[in-house]
């Protein structure tokens, strides 16, 4: 008889999107006549850009002649998209990133689960909390967790790091000493950013405990203050401890056409020499066969003029909606934040109601859907995300509403 993967079995069920569907459907249900407003929209909702669409055309064309036609792409990715991203992302920025240190993949979600595969089963992690859930997850699934205390929604040897309004949340730098830590800038759910400064902390702290941090910049493109860092390795002493995962999702619009890549500098190396960067290759050669040759073609299209301007205003609408939110709600009382260098705004709870609590209250009396903070951690208690990737009319009318309560 098969036996299955036990740590599998540890993995708590995905309560929070389902009891969301389920408590929006009862409400349709009852009350047929009532326009809901969704702002608890993870996903963007404006069409590919003109810039991507024209080189997704011309690449379907090379593939139907024998002269152009691609099959597997490289390991690593096309040396094209691979070179564009050192010189536009990068290099603009100071930073020294490698053509050869960027693995093109389908996306951050997969790659920031997939890291943890090149790390030891004893592995401690360290968390923020609250915290995009993939980070946990994956590394439940590789057995390196402990116990899980469903009362407290806490992994016995997971080390969590609180993000609330008293540190900004920012996290502090954690007493206990991890060997992973994984931090994510700008910040799902909170909406939060890090200064560079900051950041460098965090740099200083990996390299002197020889931890590695493996920085989700999924919301880089949305930054829009000064001395804010848009790659860890701004940060002097980086590419002996960080390793950068980027999406195409957030800034361009491919969630549904899938593009990431992840950074692993050569000089993350154990004491005896072995490089993570090697290891991520072997890793990637074994279970990855490359991003679609149309959507690499895509992918560089982004970082083209018209592509740089286009996404650009794609980026601007939103955050034209962020604005909206946070300043109208910010009107109506409510304590605010995030939404300047990303798309998600992060309310604290009115009358110390539960997330879940206000969960329904604004959905009874305002017909508007968000994501109880609580969901993403127990310090996500009493909090409450909105996004902007609603359309601004919809953003306008929901907010409205909440004023009118
Ligand atoms: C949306 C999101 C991702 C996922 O990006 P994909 O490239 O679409 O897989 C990764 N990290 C965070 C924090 C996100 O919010």
């Amino acid at each position: 008889m098969f036996k299955v993967n036990e740590d599998y079995l540890k993995l708590p069920g995905s309560y929070l999107f389902s009891t969301i569907a389920k408590k929006v459907s009862a409400f349709t249900e009852a009350n047929p006549d009532k326009k809901i407003i969704r702002l608890g929209i993870g996903d963007v909702t404006q069409p590919l850009c003109p810039a991507v669409i024209n080189a997704l055309h011309s690449a379907v064309d090379e593939m139907a002649s024998a002269d152009t036609f691609k099959g597997y792409a490289p390991d690593l990715g096309y040396e094209f998209l691979r070179e564009t991203i050192r010189d536009k992302v990068f290099k603009p920025l100071g930073a020294q990133v490698e053509a050869d240190e960027i693995f093109i993949s389908d996306g951050a979600k997969s790659d920031s689960g997939n890291i943890q595969e090149i790390f030891s089963r004893d592995t401690k992690v360290a968390v923020c909390d609250p915290v995009y859930p993939v980070y946990v997850d994956t590394n439940v699934m590789g057995g390196r967790t402990g116990t899980y205390d469903a009362a407290t929604g806490l992994w016995s040897n997971v080390i969590y790091m609180p993000c609330t309004a008293d540190n900004d949340f920012v996290a502090s730098l954690p007493t206990e000493v991890p060997d992973l830590i994984y931090l994510c800038f700008p910040n799902n759910p909170t909406g939060a950013s890090i200064t560079k400064a900051r950041l460098q902390e965090w740099v200083d702290y990996a390299n002197e405990h020889k931890a590695v941090i493996v920085y989700d910049a999924a919301y880089e493109a949305y930054i829009s203050e000064e001395g804010v860092p848009h790659s860890i390795y701004e940060c002097e002493g980086a590419r002996t401890c960080a390793i950068e995962i980027r999406s195409f999702s957030k800034n361009a619009g491919f969630t549904g056409t899938r593009l990431g890549y992840t950074v692993v500098p050569k000089e993350i190396k154990t004491d005896d020499g072995v490089m993570l960067r090697d290891l991520w290759a072997r890793r990637h050669g074994t279970k990855f066969n490359g991003a679609p040759y149309i959507i690499q073609k895509a992918g560089e299209a982004v970082f083209s003029e018209e592509g740089q301007k286009q996404t650009g205003e794609q980026i601007a609408y939103y955050m034209k909606n962020a604005a909206y939110i946070k300043n109208g709600l910010a009107e109506a009382g409510y304590s605010v934040y995030g939404g300047v260098n990303a798309p998600y705004i992060w309310l604290k709870t009115p009358d110390n109601m539960t997330s879940w609590e206000f969960f329904d209250f604004l959905l009874e009396n305002a017909n508007v859907v968000g994501t109880p903070g609580s969901g993403f951690g127990p310090s996500g208690e009493g909090y409450f995300r909105l996004t902007a990737f609603g359309s601004y009319e919809n953003t306008v009318e929901a907010i409205n509403r909440i004023k009118a309560l």
